[in-house]
């Protein structure tokens, strides 16, 4: 039974070969396009109105990547958008997606460990560096290039009955420390038993922290976080009624875009709405309770975010349109949903 639609069998081996050489070379501008394509969604944010919660989950829900596939594109996306010449060297097979994700990784280490952001002349000496290497040799010149230690990719494997297999390589500091933790609770775990031992520390601090938090706050037990009303002058500042303000990390990938202006150009009106009270703990618990994660829906496919990170609670007709506190206005959104409609409200007005 003839399983693809052409028939490769009759070709002579110069021909196959031939024929591959070509394929690869249409393979290599095809990854191109589709990283071009991803920067753009991504730097248009159209996962948002798909109701996905980034453009991770997007590409793996909606296109079927593999969660490394994805995070690959996205990282080389990104890449390509910042140094736009990446793109000749992809097609010309100089670099390749597992290349560029081990840049960025390296550029993020060199943020982290010594609070330095690389220029765009840098990254591109990098990328020259490190052209028809192996993904090992890329590595160590990155490593080298960089004062780094080594280069470490977790890795994450699902088993049929949803046990997960690690691999996790820590520095020597690192696993000094855990070793010292492992000691420390050796009564309540089976000897040398890693993932008891890890488990009853993350058991721990989750305790820990839930009870630090049921102190001031309203927290569920994923640990989903809602401000609450005794912290009035934060919720002032960020809920969205009044005009939330993006986080720093979203501040930042808009600083030059117009949609802060425009979110700036409103804030202050919304501020100071005379009709504005703060919602009760138990008006956000019950919300929270009935809702559990993201209400955002994408209309033209039903489809809802779901997502239980980062939840606030929204009002569905703003404060400052008149919208009031009462249970039916309200709804939990994600804090990405939550900007997305509130850049969207403010570019109706
Ligand atoms: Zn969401």
């Amino acid at each position: 039974m003839k399983t693809s639609t052409l028939n490769i069998g009759h070709l002579s081996n110069a021909d196959l070969l031939s024929r591959f050489g070509k394929l690869v070379q249409t393979e290599r501008k095809i990854t191109h396009l589709v990283l071009e394509c991803i920067a753009e969604i991504d730097a248009r944010k159209l996962f948002l109105d798909k109701a996905y919660p980034s453009l991770y989950e997007f590409l793996v829900q909606e296109f079927g990547y593999s969660s490394s596939a994805a995070l690959r594109r996205i990282e080389s996306a990104r890449l390509l958008r910042e140094v736009p010449e990446v793109a000749v060297k992809i097609e010309s097979g100089a670099l390749n997606l597992s290349q560029l994700s081990k840049v960025q990784q390296a550029v993020r280490a060199v943020q982290k460990i010594a609070d330095r952001k690389l220029d765009i002349e840098e990254k591109k000496e990098l990328l020259n560096r490190i052209e028809h290497t192996t993904q090992q040799q890329t590595e160590v010149i990155l490593c080298q290039a960089l004062s780094l230690p080594v280069l470490v990719e977790n890795k994450e494997r699902v088993h049929r009955d949803e046990s997960v297999t690690l691999t996790i390589t820590f520095s020597k500091e690192q696993i000094a420390i855990l070793k010292q933790a492992q000691d420390l609770v050796a009564h309540a775990v089976s000897e040398q038993n890693w993932a008891e031992a890890i488990t009853y520390l993350a058991k721990k601090e989750i305790q820990r922290r839930t009870k630090l938090r049921e102190a001031t706050q309203v927290t569920t037990a994923a640990g989903v976080r809602i401000k609450s009303d005794t912290d009035k002058s934060k919720n002032m500042a960020t809920d969205k009624d009044i005009g939330i303000r993006p986080t720093s990390a979203v501040r930042n990938e808009h600083q030059n875009s117009n949609e802060t202006k425009t979110q700036n150009k409103i804030q202050p009106q919304s501020l100071t709405h005379p009709g504005r009270k703060p919602l009760r703990t138990s008006i956000k618990k019950t919300i929270l309770n009935h809702d559990k994660c993201c209400q955002f829906k994408d209309h033209s496919t039903g489809k809802i975010c779901g997502s239980t990170r980062f939840l606030q609670v929204d009002h569905r007709q703003a404060v400052w349109a008149g919208g009031s506190n009462d249970l039916q206005n309200l709804e939990i959104l994600c804090s990405q949903h939550n900007q997305h409609k509130y850049r969207q409200e403010s570019f109706l007005d």
